[in-house]
């Protein structure tokens, strides 16, 4: 039997993985689960799953939870940064499910490691802003971390069993985002709701808006050089709107290994949690014969330019990519809040990453740090944006001109 916790349990991932962990329960026990504001789902799952501890935010979550469970309860309750570290850092838990949003989740993530539990990661904000670190310190424990992402899921299928000397380069693919199809001068109006309305997957909102602004591709690619030791220049992306080929992997003597599937993240779940086995999911099968055609096309690097960015933070190396994290959360902020414009978050990320100082030795306190900077000189940015116009939607109207992203690199391909 294997005994697993979940950071982010009552987040999209977490749910999915509880429903995957629900289909064999002879096989996965639940040690720990940890979410943040939702204890009305939280005390649902305790009470369903009976695990021996669970975290959520902060003092007063943690009160109010102990008080639905009820005195006959035996889940202890922490809460807060310490509560969610010390619950990923639980004894005899085989593996951590790490599924929270956000920067939240590398400190939690890397406990889980420190305390030698393996490690199933949906969080790529953990790979993003200290991969080098935490696989270090994978590799010190012993502790393996599983690809929860889609997409890394796919390549590490593919690598699976074939000499790494043979990989000439992987291929992720993306689905384009619900704003594929749209004119580069209609992205400026777009709004929240639109933006939230992804064509393929049901995903929390900060992932779901990175979708839209392809940063979730950039984050990606930063994923996928840690995860596989890739030089970045060797990670590609083709858009492929039906989302049924998750990620490729190109050979050297031209064989191409893609992994397929439809779009159900209980599928890359099961495989983190169970690997090497398969489990029996009972999910549709993939009908190719009805799924008609698959198409692959370029990405567009001029209106979609997170992708550009996140391959400059990637070569920079060091804090840049935990900068450009921080400050493309602050923007997705104020995206969502309506305070600030869709085609304004690439510029926010930029000028924040553009911004950053060459750094002393990488370290975690040094990621620390730059996360907090870059969301404080993120935030000032909004505000000196904001104050400059309201956002301009389709419900407002159009607001005043405000000053462009001026940038001649723009449209550079990431090959
Ligand atoms: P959701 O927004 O649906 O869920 C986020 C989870 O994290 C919830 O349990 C939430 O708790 C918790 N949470 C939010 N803020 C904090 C915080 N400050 N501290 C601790 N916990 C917090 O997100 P997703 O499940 O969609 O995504 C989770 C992670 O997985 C992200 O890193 C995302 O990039 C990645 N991922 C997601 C995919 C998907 O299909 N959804 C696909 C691939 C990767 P509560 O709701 O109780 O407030
Ligand atoms: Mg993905």
């Amino acid at each position: 039997m294997k005994t697993l916790s979940i950071l982010g349990s009552t987040g999209s991932i977490g749910t999915n993985a509880l429903d995957v962990i629900a289909r064999d329960e002879a096989e996965f026990s639940v040690a720990g689960l940890a979410g943040h504001s939702n204890i009305e789902l939280l005390r649902k799952q305790i009470e369903r799953f009976r695990p021996k501890a669970a975290a959520v935010a902060d003092e007063e979550k943690a009160a109010a939870l102990v008080d639905m469970l009820g005195s006959s309860s035996r889940t202890s309750v922490l809460f807060g940064e310490e509560g969610y570290r010390e619950l990923a850092a639980l004894k005899d838990v085989d593996m951590v499910i790490s599924a929270m949003s956000g920067a939240a989740g590398l400190l939690p993530t890397m406990a889980a490691v420190e305390a030698g539990s393996d490690v199933a990661l949906a969080n790529k904000e953990t790979m993003v802003m200290a991969g080098d670190l935490v696989l270090e310190k994978a590799r010190s424990r012993g502790v393996r971390i599983l690809p929860v992402d889609s997409e890394h899921s796919a390549i590490f299928q593919c690598l699976e069993g074939h000499p790494r000397r043979g990989v000439r380069k992987l291929v992720l693919t993306a689905s384009g985002g619900p704003f594929f199809r749209r004119d580069a001068a209609d992205l400026e109006a777009v709004t929240p709701r639109e933006a939230l309305r992804h064509p393929n997957w049901r995903m929390g909102s900060k992932i779901t808006i990175d979708s839209a602004t392809m940063m979730n591709k950039g984050l990606e690619i930063i994923e996928a050089m840690h995860l596989f030791s890739m030089d970045v220049d060797l990670i590609d992306v083709v858009i492929h709107p039906e989302s049924i080929v998750h990620s490729m992997v190109v050979y050297r003597d031209g064989s191409v290994l893609a992994q397929m599937g439809i779009p159900d993240m209980r599928i890359p779940i099961a495989y983190a949690i169970s690997y090497p086995e398969r489990m029996d999911l009972a999910l549709p099968e993939l009908d190719l014969s009805a799924a008609g055609a698959l198409t692959f096309l370029s990405p567009d690097y001029e209106k979609f330019p997170c992708m550009r960015i996140a391959g400059e933070a990637a070569r920079r190396g060091g804090t840049a990519p935990a900068v450009l994290n921080a400050a493309n959360e602050i923007a997705v902020e104020a995206f969502l809040a309506e305070r600030l414009r869709f085609t304004d978050i690439p510029v926010i990320a930029e000028e924040t990453l553009r911004a950053l100082e060459r750094g002393g030795t990488f370290s975690m306190k040094a990621v620390l740090a730059a996360d907090r900077w870059a969301r404080d000189h993120a935030k000032k940015r909004v505000d000196t944006m904001q104050k400059a116009g309201p956002p301009r939607t389709k419900e407002s109207g159009p607001a005043p001109a405000r000053e462009s992203n001026n940038n001649k690199d723009s449209g550079r391909k990431i090959q």
